[in-house]
């Protein structure tokens, strides 16, 4: 019975590991911000510790997604966010995956809060280095501001419809995001978020399998200044 005892915790222990590993999700959605809606609302923002951010799209996040809409969350407890394991991305991190919330921080509880809630749940694809590697890339990747730009959507503080917004990035980076608004302080829609689809493996953008639940916006969209 003693000899038998640590094969069976062992055992015990293998099918819990394989559960965790378990992929529970289909796709990824890579979240942008556009920091001058983020910082244009009541709620106002703080600029991080390491100065006003660029007047580009940052990450909010990536966050594994299933094609029903529901997603998993905080998947595992015993894997707390680690700055040292990213050391050496915490220039680009400061750079492109800016914190905006109050008070004034250096960005390590953002980032920690989504390696926490949406990294831990593609355990299968990314350790904590590869979460922050991938969805820097991909943002890299994708140009959304030059996209935009080219086409004449600048954020001048300027009106553009849906369609205009939606048109320039599908042109100018081979794909089409949900975009999400917010309301300024007058109460005018305004370009927030941009959600673009990348596929399990966390490599490559897809077509969008399901649509996200964020709010619509108006027939008049604000693209504010930064
Ligand atoms: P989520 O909405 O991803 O679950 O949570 C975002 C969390 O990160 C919130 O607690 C929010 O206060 C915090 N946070 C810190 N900096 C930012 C930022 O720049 N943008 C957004 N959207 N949330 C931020
Ligand atoms: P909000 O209610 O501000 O849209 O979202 C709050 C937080 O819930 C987001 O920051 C994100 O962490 C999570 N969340 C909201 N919608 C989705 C979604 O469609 N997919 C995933 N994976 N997470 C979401």
């Amino acid at each position: 019975m003693a000899a038998r005892l640590p094969l069976a915790i062992l055992l015990a222990l293998a099918a819990v590991a394989g559960r965790a590993a378990a992929q529970d999700y289909d796709f990824f959605y890579l979240v942008l911000q556009w920091p001058g809606s983020y910082c244009d609302t009541k709620q106002s923002c703080c600029y991080p510790k390491s100065g006003k951010p660029a007047a580009d799209f940052g990450i909010h996040g990536l966050w594994p997604n299933r094609d029903d809409g529901s997603y998993p969350q905080n998947c595992n407890p015993d894997a707390a966010f680690n700055p040292s394991k990213v050391s050496d991305l915490l220039s680009s991190l400061r750079a492109k995956w800016p914190t905006l919330a109050c008070p004034t921080n250096d960005g390590l509880r953002f980032w920690g809060h989504e390696w926490e809630k949406h990294g831990t749940c593609a355990a299968g694809v990314f350790d904590e280095h590869g979460y922050f590697q991938a969805a820097l890339r991909l943002r890299d990747r994708l140009g959304v501001l030059a996209a935009l730009t080219s086409a004449g959507v600048n954020p001048d503080g300027g009106y553009y419809t849906l369609d205009q917004i939606k048109g320039a990035i599908r042109e100018g980076t081979g794909f089409e995001p949900y975009v999400e608004c917010n309301r300024d302080e007058a109460g005018n829609s305004q370009l927030y978020q941009l959600y673009f689809c990348v596929g399990a493996a966390g490599d490559s953008f897809v077509e969008c399998p399901v649509l996200p639940r964020g709010r619509p916006c108006g027939s008049r969209i604000e693209f504010p200044a930064f």
